[in-house]
C-alpha cells in the first residue's frame, strides 16, 4: 500500500488558523505514507494535476484529502482517483476546514487537531476495500405534489419534455395561492389573466394527470423507484356527469365561511374553490354538508340535471410509482392574532395584506370595491404596517418574508388608481426592493403618494369615535419623533410561514426543514433545488420565502433536474451500503425494524450440522433501498453488520490512532 497526503490552504480558509506546511510534513513520518505535500487549492484544476502527477511519480494506489467537507467535494476527488485506474473509494478525507480552521482560534491547538483529523484518515485508508455502485433503472414518470404556480410549471415542464406527471393537490382546484391575488408586482399583471392558461394547460395536456382534492398518504422507495399511495378524497359528485351548470350550489342551503376569501365570505357546502376553477366541477366538503351531518337535505342530489351527485363515493387509495417526485406545497400566511398590539381580530378594520388581495380581486368577497369591513364605506385614510411577525425574534419569525414590501406598493399604488384621494401611510423598517424592475416600482407607488415612514408602530387602538376608526401610534425615525395617524383601514402584511403540516411532509418524503420549517436543499449554492433524498426536488416557498419569478425559475430548476434524471434512464446506486457477515449473523432481526428504507429482511443459508443439512435465518440487505445511513450496523449485536467505506475495522483504526 502507498500512500499519497495532500493538505489544502483552501486560500486562507484553513492556511491562516492552521500551520498546513506541518501538518503534511509530520504525516510523512506515518506507516506507508510514501508522499505528503501541502496545496494552494487541491480542488482547482492545478491542484488535481499535482494530485495525478504524484499518483504517477510515485505509484499511489491510496489518496489522502485534508480539505473541506467532503460534502463539497468528495465526487471531485473520486472521480479523479478513477481517472487514474483506482476505485474511487480509495480516496479518504480529513475535514480540516469546516471542522477545524473555521471553529479555532488558537493557531498552534488548530494545527494540532488538523493533524490528529489527518492521521485519522491515513489510518481508515489502511483498511478501505474497494467499493461499486450497481445500476438502477429509472421509472420515468414524476410525481408533483402541489397545484400552486410552483407545481404547474414544474408539471408543464416535464410533461412538455415528453415524460407523464401526476400532479397533487390538496384543494379542489389547482392554482393555490396565486390564484387568490389581483395583479402582480412589478408589472401589474391580473393574476388570474397569467395563472388560468397555465392551469388550463396543465389539466389539458396529454402528459398530466390532476389528482385535485387529494393527498399523499405513503412513500417508499428510492431515486427512480418511488411507490407512493395518494389519497384521493371522495368529491361525491361524478366528474364524467357533471355538466358545471352550478345548479347544485345555488340552491344548497349551508353556507360556511370560504377559505379561499380569508374567511371574509361564505361559501356553499357544495363548492367550487373560485369561478375559475380547474376543473371546474363542484366538490361536497362533507364536514359541512347537511346530508352528512344529518342524513336530511339531499337538495344537490334532487337539483342537479344530470345525476351526478354521489353520496356513496369512497376516498380512493391510488397506489403508483414514480422515478422522481417535486415537492411545491407552498405556504400559509401567518394570522397575527397574537400580537396584541395591532388589534387584529378584534378590531373589524384592522386586515391583513391576503384579505386586501382579496378585496381588490373583482372575483373577491366585494367584486373589487374596498371597503371598511365595519361599515362598508370606502377608506379614506389606509395604514399599512410592514413585517407583522416577520424580522423578529421575540414575536414571530426571525426571517424577512420578502415579497411584503413589494405587494405593499403595489396596493398603495392599485389604491391610488382605483380611488383616487386615498390616502396610504406605510410604516416599515426599511424597504428590501431586490429584483428586476421592483426598485423603479417602489419609487413610483412613492410618486404616487404613499407616504412612507420609516419606523415601528407600537400600537393600533381604537378611537372610539363615532366613526368607529384606528388610532395608530409609531415612531418616525427621520423626523426623530412619534406619530399618530387616525385610520379608516389598517392593513397588516404579514409573514410567510411554511405550512402547517410541512414537518409531516417532510417525514414522509424523508427530506430535512431547517429551522423555520422550510425544507431544505441540499447545498444553498451549489444544488438549491436538490435535497438530500436523491430524486426528490424542490420548488418554490415549501423552501423559502420567493417571489413569482423565483419561484417559477425553482420549478423550471426542479423539473429540469427530474428531465435529466430520466434522460439518463439510469441511477448508480449508493455503493456505501450494508453488509452482512452471514457466518456470524445470529438472524435475530433486530436490525430490520431500525431501517428506515426498509432494506432489510430475512433469508436462510443452508449448512451442514453434525453432518446434517440445516437451514439458519440470516439478515439480507437489498443494496438498491439502503441508503447506508448505518442504523442497522451500529445496533447489531453479533458485530455481523458493516457498512461499506465506514467498517468497523475502519472506525476502530481511527480511534486507535489517536
Ligand atoms: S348540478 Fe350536477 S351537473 Fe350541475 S354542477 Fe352540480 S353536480 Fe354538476
Ligand atoms: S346534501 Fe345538502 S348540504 Fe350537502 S352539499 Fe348537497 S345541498 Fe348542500
Amino acid at each position: 500500500m502507498r500512500i499519497g497526503v495532500f493538505i489544502c490552504w483552501c486560500g486562507s480558509n484553513i492556511k491562516n488558523m492552521v500551520d498546513v506546511e506541518k501538518v503534511a510534513e509530520e504525516v510523512k513520518s506515518m506507516p506507508r505514507v510514501v508522499y505528503s505535500q501541502d496545496v494552494q487549492y487541491l480542488c482547482s484544476e492545478v491542484g488535481q494535476a499535482d494530485i495525478s502527477k504524484a499518483i504517477d511519480e510515485h505509484n499511489l494506489d491510496r489518496v489522502v484529502i485534508g480539505a473541506c467537507s467532503p460534502r463539497m467535494h468528495e465526487t471531485t476527488f473520486q472521480k479523479l482517483l478513477e481517472g487514474k485506474g483506482l476505485n474511487p473509494y480509495y480516496v479518504e478525507i480529513a475535514n480540516i476546514r469546516e471542522q477545524c480552521s473555521w471553529v479555532h482560534s488558537d493557531k498552534e491547538k488548530a494545527t494540532e487537531k488538523a493533524l490528529e483529523l489527518v492521521k485519522k484518515a491515513v489510518a481508515k485508508s489502511y483498511y478501505s476495500i474497494p467499493l461499486s455502485s450497481d445500476l438502477l433503472e429509472v421509472n420515468k414518470k414524476a410525481l408533483v405534489v402541489g397545484g400552486g404556480i410552483a407545481g404547474i410549471q414544474a408539471a408543464l415542464d416535464i410533461a412538455d419534455a415528453g415524460y407523464p406527471v401526476d400532479l397533487v393537490e390538496r384543494e379542489p382546484s389547482i392554482g393555490g395561492r396565486m390564484a387568490q391575488f389581483d395583479k402582480t408586482f412589478p408589472t401589474l399583471d391580473c393574476s388570474a389573466c397569467i395563472l388560468t392558461p397555465k392551469m388550463v394547460e396543465a389539466a389539458t395536456h396529454e402528459n398530466i394527470n390532476l389528482y385535485t382534492y387529494s393527498e399523499i398518504e405513503d412513500v417508499s422507495g428510492y431515486v427512480g423507484n418511488f411507490k407512493v399511495k395518494i389519497k384521493q378524497k371522495a368529491k361525491s359528485v361524478k366528474a364524467d356527469k357533471c355538466n358545471g351548470c352550478g345548479d347544485c350550489i345555488e340552491k344548497c342551503p349551508k353556507k360556511v365561511a370560504n377559505e379561499f376569501d380569508e374567511g371574509s365570505s361564505k361559501r356553499k357546502a357544495i363548492y367550487t374553490l373560485f369561478p375559475q376553477a380547474v376543473p371546474n366541477k363542484p366538490v361536497i366538503d362533507r364536514d359541512n354538508c347537511i346530508y352528512f351531518e344529518k342524513g336530511k337535505c339531499g337538495v344537490c342530489q334532487k337539483i342537479c340535471p344530470t345525476g351526478a351527485i354521489d353520496y356513496e363515493e369512497q376516498d380512493e387509495i391510488i397506489e403508483s410509482e414514480y422515478g422522481a417526485i417535486i415537492a411545491a406545497t407552498g405556504f400559509d400566511v401567518k394570522k397575527p392574532n397574537d400580537l396584541a398590539e395591532y388589534h387584529y381580530g378584534n378590531h373589524p378594520d384592522v386586515i391583513t395584506s391576503l384579505d386586501l388581495e382579496r378585496m381588490l380581486n373583482a372575483s373577491g368577497p366585494t367584486e373589487g370595491k374596498v371597503v371598511r369591513p365595519s361599515t362598508g364605506n370606502t377608506p379614506k385614510k389606509i395604514v399599512f404596517i410592514q413585517c407583522v411577525g416577520s424580522r423578529d425574534r421575540n414575536k414571530g419569525n426571525p426571517y424577512c418574508s420578502k415579497v411584503c414590501c413589494l405587494y405593499t406598493a403595489k396596493h398603495t399604488l392599485l389604491l391610488n388608481e382605483k380611488f383616487p384621494g386615498t390616502e396610504s401611510y406605510v410604516f416599515n423598517i426599511d424597504v428590501r426592493t431586490a429584483g428586476k424592475g421592483y426598485e423603479e416600482f417602489y419609487e413610483r407607488a412613492r410618486q404616487k403618494g404613499a407616504n412612507y415612514l420609516r419606523g415601528q408602530v407600537s400600537k393600533v387602538e381604537p378611537l372610539e369615535d363615532e366613526d368607529n376608526r384606528l388610532l395608530v401610534r409609531g415612531y418616525d425615525s427621520s423626523l426623530g419623533e412619534q406619530v399618530e395617524i387616525e385610520a379608516d383601514l389598517v392593513v397588516l402584511a404579514t409573514s410567510i410561514e411554511p405550512k402547517a403540516d410541512s414537518g409531516d411532509m417532510a417525514k414522509l418524503l424523508g427530506i430535512s426543514s431547517n429551522e423555520d420549517g422550510f425544507f431544505s436543499e441540499a447545498h444553498p449554492k451549489l444544488k438549491p433545488v436538490e435535497t438530500q433524498s436523491q430524486g426528490i426536488y424542490l420548488a418554490g416557498v415549501c423552501q423559502g420565502p420567493k417571489d413569482i419569478p423565483e419561484t417559477v425559475s425553482q420549478a423550471s430548476g426542479a423539473s429540469a433536474k427530474a428531465i435529466t434524471l430520466f434522460n439518463k434512464g439510469q441511477v448508480e446506486s449508493v455503493p456505501t451500503t450494508a453488509v452482512v457477515n452471514k457466518d456470524i449473523c445470529s438472524g435475530c432481526m433486530q436490525c430490520k425494524p431500525v431501517c428506515p428504507y426498509e432494506a432489510i429482511s430475512q433469508e436462510y443459508v443452508v449448512e451442514k450440522v453434525a453432518g446434517k443439512q440445516v437451514k439458519r435465518p440470516v439478515a439480507s440487505i437489498n443494496r438498491a433501498l439502503c441508503q447506508g445511513c448505518g442504523a442497522c450496523a451500529g445496533l447489531c449485536r453479533s458485530g455481523a453488520m458493516d457498512l461499506g467505506g465506514f467498517t468497523s475495522r475502519q472506525l476502530m483504526a481511527e480511534v486507535d490512532i489517536l
